[in-house]
């Protein structure tokens, strides 16, 4: 499994045009672009494939710092996010 959250660009329709040659991270070399293992661990998912064509939107930086389950917990029980 690989989050994109661990992106240091936070992609989450990745990967960046600067992964390297070796597969790692433009960014930070010393680790392996999180869309080059998430393209890797999709080849051993049924599915997988096809889950990573769906396209995702981008990071809501307005809610860094808040905790999404107290927010869908919020959601669900009719409270204001
Ligand atoms: S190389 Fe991969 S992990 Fe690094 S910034 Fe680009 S998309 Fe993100």
């Amino acid at each position: 499994m690989s989050c994109p959250m661990n992106c240091p660009k936070n992609l989450r329709n990745g990967p960046c045009g600067g992964v390297r040659s070796d597969g790692c991270c433009e960014v930070r070399p010393e680790m392996k672009c999180v869309w080059h293992e998430a393209v890797a661990g999709s080849l051993r998912i049924p599915g997988g494939v096809e889950a990573l064509r769906a396209i995702q939107l981008p990071v809501d930086r307005r809610l860094v710092g808040k905790s999404s389950w107290l927010r869908v917990a919020r959601l669900r029980g009719g409270e204001p996010a």
